[in-house]
């Protein structure tokens, strides 16, 4: 499969500070912010600073450094909200996953009971 990367998509500009973000966390390899629609009480998306479309883009072609940061991040975010009861982590892909946003996030939802995974 061939991946070819947006740089004009929302991510894309909010990565390079065009457009304002309420961060949560941030290193060398990933950032994490508030989801502008939240829907739960925490909704957090970490996403890579490197150009990945999706989560299978992104465990194909990213580095272990890549990797292990963005993991990194996934657990700071989850530390800092206080996710000790749990949380979902979603990565929404293509078509099928009803992916609006083509550069690879992680939800974080967290923060109440969140029912089962799927309605249907
Ligand atoms: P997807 O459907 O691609 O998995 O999720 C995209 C998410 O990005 C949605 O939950 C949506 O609310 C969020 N989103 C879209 N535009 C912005 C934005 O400009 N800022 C922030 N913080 N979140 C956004």
């Amino acid at each position: 499969m061939e991946f070819i990367y947006d740089d004009q998509n929302i991510f894309a500009k909010i990565l390079r500070g065009e457009i304002p973000n309420r961060t949560v966390y941030e290193n060398d390899f990933a950032l994490a912010f508030e989801d502008i629609a939240p829907q739960a009480p925490v909704h957090v998306l970490v996403i890579p600073k490197g150009a990945y479309m999706s989560l299978d883009h992104f465990a194909r072609d990213a580095s272990a450094e890549e990797q292990a940061g963005f993991f990194q991040a996934v657990a700071e975010v989850c530390r800092i909200s206080g996710l000790v009861d749990g949380f979902r982590g979603v990565s929404n892909t293509r078509v099928h996953g009803v992916q609006d946003v083509p550069h690879y996030h992680m939800h974080i939802l967290g923060g109440r009971p969140l029912g089962r995974m799927l309605a249907d």
